[in-house]
């Protein structure tokens, strides 16, 4: 982030931003991280910034890996994290739940949060609170533990 006024240029952290904006309600998109990100210079505070993601490396190759894997790896939290929303009656044990479960394993190398997952999703659901919240919130636990990058929204 590079102030406009002061020319105070700061590095933040990705997961401590995320911590600190959903600690003080702030919206986590993008858009609003770029357009509500004071100076955090003493006695500036300006708002107005200019907000830039840093790649991680500056390796074209590793880049373009990790970020095809950090999309894979969020697209299957994706489908767990709806399919944990369906209708008591709309069955959760279906084969893209499958398939979401068995893409996390190599992220994890641990089926214990999965295996959970899937016998919630195979069990019969007699109330509207039965479901896979808790297993889900437990893999995503599990991937951040790791050091791997899930989307905000997804958490
Ligand atoms: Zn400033």
């Amino acid at each position: 982030m590079t102030c406009n006024e002061c020319g105070h240029v700061r590095i933040c952290d990705r997961e401590a931003l995320i911590h600190h904006r959903t600690r003080h309600r702030a919206g986590l998109d993008w858009a609003s991280v770029r357009a509500s990100l004071p100076c955090w210079n003493a006695g500036c505070g300006s708002k107005h910034t200019r907000v830039e993601a840093l790649p991680f490396s500056q390796d074209r190759v590793e880049l373009r890996r990790k970020r095809a894997e950090t999309i894979l790896m969020n697209l299957a939290l994706s489908v767990l994290h709806a399919a944990s929303y369906r209708e008591k009656d709309v069955p959760i044990a279906t084969p893209d739940v499958r398939l979401a479960l068995r893409v996390l394993y190599p992220y994890l190398r641990d089926e214990t949060h999965l295996r959970s997952y899937w016998a919630a999703a195979v069990a019969p659901r007699d109330h509207a609170w039965d479901s896979c919240h808790r297993p889900y919130e437990a893999i995503v636990a599990a991937l951040l533990k790791c050091g791997l990058t899930v989307d905000a929204e997804l958490r």
